[in-house]
């Protein structure tokens, strides 16, 4: 058995990895790279593989640096099966559409290249087969897959892959514990490799009980001054978790200033596969919400169109505005970010994690002024964040789902920033004495081999 590394190596996007057998070849997901200032010439790049002769596609869940690059993929030839839970599947039609449209913008724009067509999203959509939690399938000849729970998004799965004897689990993003909406990640007894996130592999996070705690504040804040509260958020989980919290505080608060707006078409769209899959979510939230009304969603004031959308405006003050995209590298987020960061009476949530390079990032970091739509606009809204929404584990929870593992021969890390990695290896060295690798892009391990042969193949953007 043979693994590559092809994305998400010693950063956190791009999620690419070829498992080979002696006779199949496996892709697990196809991501995009994102953040990054060639991650446009790298999504383009071709594959490090033939597609066409691969035999089928694991997708642990819906998130672009997991699944952007799929279309492309069969464009570029692959014709076999992508194996992925029911959520995931409508989720990633929803996050692929969305982008694929963002996209042909852009090329018209700019008179670029397509990445790739619609119509290339649809065969992808097309070659979807869905399984569920916890039934071990056989994906291609003598590969079998098991999907286990992942508690990141809804429908997120961790891979039990089995092929010629050696079993692996690849994490794809292990959810944060607790979750407001989702059961934790399920556990593995034993398995010979595991292929784990490591985005906050560093970092521990903030106690959730602060969390609502914190909104409250913030919120409070903004109706005292008046003023505007930008929330840039992702449209999968994280603009469900803020509704879920919103409702909370408003009906202790019995609140009726401000006006909330989602102003997100895909976030209200993907609301809906939530409300439509209730199993794949906790079974605390079912308990407490036997109406399934999850989402408070009566409060929320929805601007589906661009006139809706510009509207907003001249709502009056005080107001709340959650808005994609989540790392503010693109969408509605900026038309608002632009029209009120100048303002001190208004504040930036930011509620995600945001890749180097991006709007988000930048502010995060406390840049004066930034650049928007090539207009400079000085930043005197408060700028704040809040660590518990993460939907990835932390360092100690990687630690402990890991340390539940019998028999491990060697983790890799991957889909973290390589200081994250760096530490989280060495707590896994330290505290569970287990070998570890941070591959690097292009990097490949023989699994079968006593001696861990590397080979590097480098690839030509990387
Ligand atoms: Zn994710
Ligand atoms: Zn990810």
């Amino acid at each position: 058995m043979r693994l590559s590394f092809f994305g998400a190596c010693r950063e956190v996007t791009g999620s690419n990895i070829l498992l080979e057998t002696s006779g199949q070849k496996i892709i697990i997901e196809c991501g995009f790279f994102q953040g990054g200032g060639n991650s446009e010439e790298r999504n383009f790049a071709p594959f490090m593989f033939n597609p066409a002769s691969c035999n089928a596609v694991i997708v642990g869940h819906a998130h672009l640096d997991h699944t952007g690059r799929l279309p492309k993929l069969v464009q570029d030839g692959f014709s076999s099966q992508i194996f992925a839970t029911a959520p995931t599947k409508e989720l990633t039609e929803l996050v692929l559409e969305d982008a694929q449209k963002l996209m042909e913008e852009e090329a018209e724009r700019n008179g670029h290249k397509l990445l790739y067509s619609k119509s290339a999203v649809a065969k992808t959509i097309d070659k979807f087969t869905t399984i569920p939690y916890n039934e071990r399938v056989e994906i291609s000849k003598n590969v079998y897959l098991t999907f286990l729970n992942a508690g990141h998004i809804l429908g997120s799965a961790i891979s039990v892959i089995e092929a010629e004897g050696e079993k692996l689990v690849y994490t794809s993003d292990l959810g944060n514990t607790p979750s407001l909406l989702l059961d934790e990640p399920e556990n593995v007894t034993d398995c010979d490799y595991i292929i784990c996130e490591s985005t906050y592999g560093g970092r521990i996070h903030e106690d959730t009980s602060k969390r609502q705690q914190a909104l409250a504040e913030i919120i409070n804040g903004t109706v005292t001054q008046n003023g505007i509260l930008l929330i840039p958020s992702f449209a999968i989980e994280r603009t469900q978790e803020l509704l879920h919290d919103i409702d909370h505080f408003c009906t202790i608060n019995n609140c009726q200033k401000p006006t909330f707006f989602l102003d997100s078409p895909l976030a209200e769209k993907v609301t809906a596969v939530f409300k439509k899959y209730p199993k794949f979510l906790s079974n605390k939230l079912r308990h407490e919400h036997a109406d399934y009304d999850f989402f408070g969603l009566d409060r929320v004031k929805f601007t589906t169109s661009v006139d809706q959308s510009k509207e907003i405006e001249s709502a009056p003050n005080p107001k709340i505005i959650i808005a994609g995209s989540g790392m503010m590298n693109g969408g509605r987020i900026l038309h608002h970010a632009k029209r009120y960061l100048s303002s001190s009476k208004n504040s930036l949530l930011i509620v995600g994690y945001q890749a180097k390079g991006t709007l988000g990032r930048r502010l995060l970091e406390k840049e004066p002024q930034v650049v928007i739509f090539g207009q400079n606009i000085p930043v005197n809204a408060k700028v704040r964040a809040i660590g518990s929404y993460s939907a990835h584990a932390d360092s100690p929870q990687i630690i402990d789902w890991i340390s539940k593992v019998s028999n491990v021969k060697k983790v890799f890390l991957v889909h973290g920033e390589n200081d994250q990695s760096v530490i989280l290896s060495k707590l896994i060295r330290k505290k569970i004495n287990i070998d570890v690798e941070i591959p690097q892009q292009g990097e490949s391990f023989n699994l079968t081999s006593s001696t861990q042969e590397k080979t590097f193949k480098r690839q030509v953007n990387a």
